[in-house]
């Protein structure tokens, strides 16, 4: 689960990092009135959209007047950000950071996330800040140091004092990198964050550290522990389906293709969408309905799967070890009918009743294609999906 900005900052602040002042609005008149309070002559109005990249897509105003920073808001609201991370439909958006602007001498960069490779958590630190990370790591890998951390002993403070030499930190900020490392590394394990960055991490023109952006990726499978920070989820900044799928424990998410499917088992979903492949389709998604697939989930599936209109054709691929087939077979059955399903669908079943739930679906009546396995399932949906 992401943070907005404005949510990460306000985590960060528990811990001791320091960030530009500011709040989060959903209307001009408030901007203004935010600003107004802030004082000063120079505001920074901010699009909250769970996407990087805002800066360069216009989502970043710098301006110098309150009626500039209501017009702003105002201009920003209800719109799509469209940046180079996000589709090409953008993400809407609902509220607006406004933050005193910073006196920005340099822009670092500074992230901790869980490292694959290594097993642990890392930081990694950059003079470059203010760029794609990526870009960075892509042209010039010398300009990024990674700092991984042990878990018995934590983040130690000659790990933040190489950092600090690294960025060529000098005086206060030296100092300061420290405390917000080690803020850091106490949010993100205090938290269960897998991944959290600062693009930019600024050096001010009063010798002080700023972080004046912030992404922070929240750990879902953790989310239990941490009541507060569920309740921050924002289900306009995600997929719809995906948002309906979580409701009802189905392991949903979008992809491109035309031939959907819905599987019991991530394993064996993988494995269906290989194969579709195989076979010279695109999956349109990945489905996994789970272990305990009764009527009801089926139903549903079949739902989310017809809200994308890209789909053509739909491949069922259950192996009923712990269900029987036949009972799977009458929900498919029931499912279609309910939903006035009219797409063709391709059925492979296997495991227990196997045989008779194949003859529920044969004499259904219904546009229902029994496969003999896998492979011909596959070539079937494929088919399908090009007539
Ligand atoms: P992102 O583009 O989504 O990563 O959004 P950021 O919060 O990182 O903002 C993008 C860029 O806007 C930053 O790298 C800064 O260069 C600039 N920016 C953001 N806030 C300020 C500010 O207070 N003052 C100035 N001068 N520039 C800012
Ligand atoms: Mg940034």
């Amino acid at each position: 689960m992401n943070l907005h900005e404005f949510q990460a900052k306000q985590l960060f602040s528990k811990y001791g990092i320091a960030t530009p002042h500011g709040q989060a609005v959903t209307n001009g008149a408030q901007a203004r009135q935010v600003a107004e309070q802030l004082g000063g002559h120079r505001w920074v109005v901010k699009a909250q959209v769970h996407t990087g990249g805002r800066g360069k897509a216009g989502g970043v105003k710098l301006v110098d007047t309150l009626d500039a920073v209501a017009d702003a808001a105002y201009d920003m609201i209800g719109q799509n950000l469209v940046t180079h991370q996000t589709t090409a439909q953008g993400l809407p958006i609902h509220q607006v950071l406004v933050e005193q602007p910073s006196d920005i001498q340099r822009e670092l960069y500074l992230a901790v996330l869980v490292d694959r490779v290594s097993e642990r958590v890392v930081f990694m630190v950059s003079a470059q800040g203010g760029m794609d990370i990526e870009t960075v790591a892509a042209q010039t890998p010398d300009a990024i140091l990674n700092l991984i951390v042990d878990p018995v002993v934590g983040l130690q403070p000659y790990q933040c004092r190489r950092a600090a030499f690294f960025l060529g930190l000098t005086g206060n900020t030296f100092k300061q990198l420290q405390t917000v490392m080690q803020g850091l590394y106490r949010l993100f394990t205090e938290n269960d964050v897998s991944l959290v960055e600062i693009n930019p991490l600024v050096v001010t023109g009063h010798d002080e550290l700023l972080a004046v952006d912030a992404k922070l990726n929240l750990d879902d499978n953790a989310l239990f522990r941490h009541s507060e920070l569920a309740a921050m989820f924002d289900p306009t900044q995600e997929d719809d389906a995906e948002v309906i799928a979580q409701k009802f424990g189905l392991n949903y998410i979008t992809l491109e293709g035309e031939v959907a499917c819905m599987v019991n088992g991530a394993g064996l979903a993988m494995a269906t969408m290989d194969l579709i492949q195989k076979e010279g389709g695109q999956p349109a998604n990945f489905l996994d309905v789970g272990g305990g697939t009764t009527a009801d989930r089926v139903a549903e599936a079949f739902k989310l799967i017809l809200s994308d209109n890209k789909v053509k054709s739909i491949l069922v691929n259950i192996f009923g070890g712990i269900v029987r087939c036949d009972l799977i077979a009458q929900g498919i059955i029931h499912a279609a009918k309910d939903v006035g399903l009219t797409l063709p669908v391709v059925v492979r079943l296997e495991g227990t009743n196997a045989e008779l739930g194949r003859e529920l679906l044969a004499n259904s009546g219904m546009n229902l294609h029994v496969a003999q396995d896998l492979t011909d399932a596959a070539r079937q949906a494929v088919a399908a999906s090009k007539e």
